[in-house]
This record gives C-alpha cells, structure tokens and sequence, in this order.
C-alpha cells in the first residue's frame, strides 16, 4: 500500500519517484522525463513543464487543463534510444472530462543537453 502513489504509472511513491525530479535532480532517461512531465501535468506544476521543454519549442504560455479534467493514467508502449543523447517515447496518456473519455497518443522526441533530457516535440498517433 502506497500512501501517495505516483500519478506517472509506475509502482513507487510519489517522493521516490517523480517527486525526485520535480526536485531538481536530473531524470536519467528519456522515459524517466516523460513520465515527471505526465506527473507534472497532473500536479499542475507549470514550471517543471516549460523547464523540460528545450527552448526552441516551448509555447509562450502553458494552458491550464480545462476545469474538471482528469487524468486517468498514462502507458508508456515504446522507449527508443536513437544514440546516446536522443530518444523517442511512444505514449498514451488518458484523461475525463465531462464523462468522456479522451485518449492522447503521442510520440514525443527527446535531446539531451548538458545532461539534462528535454522535450523537442512530438506527433500525434
Ligand atoms: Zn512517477
């Protein structure tokens, strides 16, 4: 039984697993950021979003989830390196918002700079 389990999916408490990152402490994959992104999302910590987001890519301004969104869940399907400072995460990320189901299907890019992993980008699947 956890007391504060990890939005991200895996089976850890919230301090020892996303927490650590949200706390300044580099995530050392690519999945590992995806996941303290999902985290991050669910949490509401707007900061910890856009200072994963590599510059070049990130909006002006975040937009807050709609009122009522839920977040269900997130799978990660496929975590790809590409060479040692890129990678690819494949994901799906569920949420609720006004009794309907809203499934997003992303396949994210990821760069690592100066030791610390970043969002790029991504597409739709
Ligand atoms: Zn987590």
């Amino acid at each position: 039984m956890s007391a504060d389990p990890c939005p991200c999916g895996r089976p850890l408490d919230y301090a020892a697993c996303c927490g650590r990152w949200h706390a300044g402490a580099p995530a050392p994959d690519a999945e590992t950021l995806m996941r303290s992104r999902y985290t991050a999302y669910v949490r509401g910590l707007d900061d910890y979003v856009r200072a994963t987001w590599a510059p070049e890519t990130c909006p002006p301004t975040i937009d807050p989830d709609p009122p009522g969104l839920r977040w269900l869940g997130l799978d990660v399907k496929r975590h790809r390196m590409i060479d040692a400072d890129h990678a690819t995460v494949e994901f799906v990320a569920r949420s609720k918002l006004g009794g309907r189901a809203h499934r997003l299907h992303e396949l994210s890019r990821f760069e690592r700079r100066d030791g610390r992993w970043l969002y790029v980008d991504g597409d739709l699947a």
